[in-house]
This record gives structure tokens, C-alpha cells and sequence, in this order.
């Protein structure tokens, strides 16, 4: 049956993908090894010739290939490879698809861990330059003959910046550049980066798509506009099936199957029971960060409140064009960032704890913890104040949470 509806669609996956006894799930497929019964099978299974095929649980199982289907299907795109961490299926793109001498381009404000990654990255011969994505023009100068990639995140955490991901597409269309998009703080729910033009969606299905944080995940999805046959860095083995697979195959091969950063059959139902309220959860948790961001805008011990659904912010108008709404990710600074440790310890309702998404508020002190490591210059450069506080915010009743804040900020 044919739906058009994305919570329709996905709670009625399993059942019209058909599985036995007329289950309405999935079951958990812990099997390591599949077996055939004729040799020519499991000879065609290596030759690529025998397609739908299970042959070694590294490179996945039905259950993470019925958890591939529904993200395929929630960002609209061509396949999906999906990785044990959101980490891995980043490291993957980057390690897959780019080598010594090439040039890759990146926000600057992009995730704690994949700013780390680019340290390696260069490590390895390969070039990596940050820009502020939110300027097409920087990013068009950055443009260099060697540049393959262009690498982006939705909305920065902790800053909230947007990219100009419409005119980013554009750039990377006229110039055969890869177009890489993390689309984990709004995920399929909220944006489909295939409407401006990203060639490959990354989501950490940790954070909204599981949405209780218990399993870690990551995937890779091919939206199919990028032209892989135009792309030199795709190894002579996977270029003999249709261009259109060529990316994926060898993010599957090398990525997945060499690299072995497997997501195990029970993580994966684990994150597709999580995904079916995907949808309701990021509505709940996305009008009550609107509306914690105005009352937190208007209260005196606020400097400043860093969310894309404010008329303050900087990228409002683009993130109301493309997204149906700016998220759960939060972040602001107090006016006297002394009394920053005090606030966060009064606050009884949001978990003091890394991790996003989750059904749960969570709020987190940036400077002296995820970007402690990164160290006081790339704090400027990404905009991080000291005083700076995270909040991804939860389902919970919105009258509790603003309850909440308005006690834990009256001390200050
Ligand atoms: C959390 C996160 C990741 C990494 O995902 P894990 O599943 O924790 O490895 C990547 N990108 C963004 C934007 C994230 O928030």
C-alpha cells in the first residue's frame, strides 16, 4: 500500500515489507553466519550477483537491513548504510570517499568529535578547510581544484548556526562537489536534505531517531542527486554495476565491511521501536524549545538565547523556509557567567548529562566540558562563550520545564 503520510508510512514498515507469521515487526536476528544450500548461491553473494542476500553479520543482518529500508525511506532517498555510532558512519564518508591530496571543505561549527576527526584527516595527508557555511561566498572561495567534499550539519550544536544549505547545493551542483549533510539535530522529521541538493544525509541515530538513548546507531544515506561516475576516487571493483550504486557500495565495502564498525541486530530494532514516535516526539520536544527560548529570551539574568526559531537569530528566515521547525537544541549565556555552574546544579527537572535528542531534557555547561578538549581558540572560533549552557530539550509537560527554569534562574 502506497502512503504518503511519514508516521504512516514508517509504523506500517515491517508489516508491508512482509515478514513471516504476519508479525508486525521485524524480529531480532542474531544469526552471525547464513547459510545456503547451493554453492552458486554463496559464490554469487561475493560476486554481487545474488542480490537481498545475508552472508556475514558485519556487513548486516535483515533486522539492520529492515532499519536501513525505514531510514531510506524517511529521508527520501536511494539506500542507506547504517554503522554501530553516528562516529563511524561520518569516519566512513570521510574514509571511504576521500584520499591523501584531496581537499575537503567544512563548516566551522560542526560537532565536537568530527572537528577532532579533521586532526586526523590531515594526518593523512588529506586538506581540510572550516568556513562559516552560513556565508555561500566563503565557502565559493574556499573552492580549490583538489576539493571533493563539502561538509555541513543543520544546525550547529551548541551555537544553533544554519548553513546556506539551499545555495550550498546549488554550489556543489555547478561544481561536482560532494554535497555532505548531518542531519541529526533536525533529522527526517523536521528537513529532508535532499531538497536542496545533499548528495549523501548522515544521521547519528543515537539522538532523535532512537530518541529514548538506549542504543547507539549511525547512517549513511545515498539521496541519489550526485553523479557517481563523475567521481574519481571510487576503486575499479565497484564500477562495474550501475553508477547510481557506486558510492554506497564502496561506503558498504570499505566503510562498513573493512572498517568494521558494525550496529548489531539488537541495537538496530532497539533504535526502529524508538523511531516509529520519531515524528511526535520532535513536534513535543520543538514547541516546547520555542517556547523556552522566548521566556528565556525575555528574562533579565539572559544575555542571549541561541535558537533558530527566534526572530533574534541570525539564519531565522532560512531555517523558517526549509525546516518545520527549529529543533529541540537550545543554548544561551547569562548575563554574569559566575553564576553559570550555580544555575545548571539548581535546575531539578533537565538531567545534567551530555547526549541530545532524548526524551528527557538534558543541559550541559559547553566550555569546561564537550569543548574543553578543543581548547580556548577554537572556542572563539566556533562562538562558544564561556558562560555558554546546552539544553536539548525533552517531552516533558512545557509548564514544568518553565517552572523549572524560572526557580533555578531567580537566584541569579
Ligand atoms: C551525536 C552526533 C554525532 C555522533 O553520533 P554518535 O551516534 O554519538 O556517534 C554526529 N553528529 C552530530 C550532529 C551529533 O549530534
Amino acid at each position: 500500500m502506497n502512503t504518503k503520510g511519514f508516521t504512516t508510512g514508517l509504523v506500517h514498515a515491517d508489516r508491508n515489507a512482509g515478514v513471516e507469521h504476519g508479525a508486525l515487526r521485524q524480529p531480532i536476528h542474531t544469526s552471525v553466519q547464513y547459510g545456503f544450500d547451493r554453492v552458486e548461491d554463496l559464490i554469487g553473494v561475493f560476486q554481487g550477483t545474488k542480490k537481498g542476500a545475508f552472508n556475514y553479520a558485519r556487513q548486516g543482518t535483515p533486522t539492520t537491513a529492515a532499519l536501513e529500508a525505514k531510514i531510506t525511506q524517511f529521508e527520501d532517498g536511494r539506500g542507506t548504510v547504517c554503522f554501530g555510532t553516528g562516529m563511524a558512519a561520518i569516519s566512513a564518508v570521510f574514509l571511504t570517499l576521500l584520499r591523501a591530496g584531496d581537499h575537503l571543505i567544512s563548516s566551522r561549527y560542526v560537532f565536537g568529535n568530527t572537528n577532532s576527526l579533521f586532526g586526523t584527516l590531515r594526518k593523512l595527508g588529506v586538506e581540510v578547510t572550516t568556513v562559516d557555511a552560513g556565508s555561500i561566498d566563503a565557502v565559493a572561495e574556499a573552492v580549490r581544484p583538489n576539493t571533493r567534499m563539502v561538509f555541513v550539519e543543520t544546525i550547529a550544536n551548541p551555537g544553533t548556526q544554519v548553513p546556506d544549505l539551499d545555495a550550498l547545493g546549488a554550489l556543489c551542483r555547478d561544481k561536482g562537489l560532494l554535497y555532505v549533510v548531518d542531519n541529526t539535530i533536525t533529522s527526517p522529521a523536521l528537513f529532508r536534505p535532499k531538497t536542496v541538493g545533499a548528495s549523501l544525509v548522515i544521521n547519528s541515530l543515537t539522538k532523535t531517531i532512537a530518541g529514548h538513548g538506549a542504543a547507539l546507531g549511525g547512517a549513511v544515506t545515498d539521496t541519489g542527486e550526485f553523479a557517481w561516475q563523475h567521481y574519481p576516487n571510487i576503486a575499479e571493483e565497484y564500477r562495474r554495476s550501475n553508477p547510481a550504486d557506486w558510492g554506497l557500495l564502496q561506503i558498504r565495502k570499505k566503510g562498513l565491511r573493512d572498517m568494521g564498525g558494525s550496529l548489531s541486530s539488537e541495537q538496530a530494532h532497539q533504535i526502529g521501536l524508538g523511531a516509529e514516535t520519531m515524528a511526535l516526539r520532535v513536534g513535543r520536544s520543538s514547541d516546547n524549545a520555542l517556547a523556552l527560548a522566548r521566556f528565556l529570551q525575555g528574562h533579565r539574568a539572559i544575555q542571549k538565547v541561541h535558537y533558530p526559531g527566534l526572530e533574534s537569530h541570525p539564519q531565522y528566515a532560512i531555517a523558517k523556509k526549509l525546516f518545520s521547525s527549529s529543533s529541540w537544541l537550545l543554548s544561551f549565556e547569562l548575563r554574569d557567567p559566575a553564576r553559570m555552574i550555580d544555575v545548571v546544579n539548581r535546575l531539578q527537572l533537565p538531567v545534567k548529562a551530555t547526549g541530545l535528542g532524548d526524551t528527557r531534557s538534558l543541559v550541559i555547561p559547553v566550555a569546561p566540558t564537550i569543548f574543553f578538549e578543543a581548547g580556548p581558540e577554537v572556542r572563539q572560533s566556533m562562538g562558544i562563550a564561556d558562560g555558554m549552557v546546552r539544553l536539548s530539550v525533552g517531552i516533558e509537560e512545557l509548564d514544568d520545564l518553565i517552572a523549572d527554569f524560572e526557580q533555578a534562574l531567580a537566584a541569579a
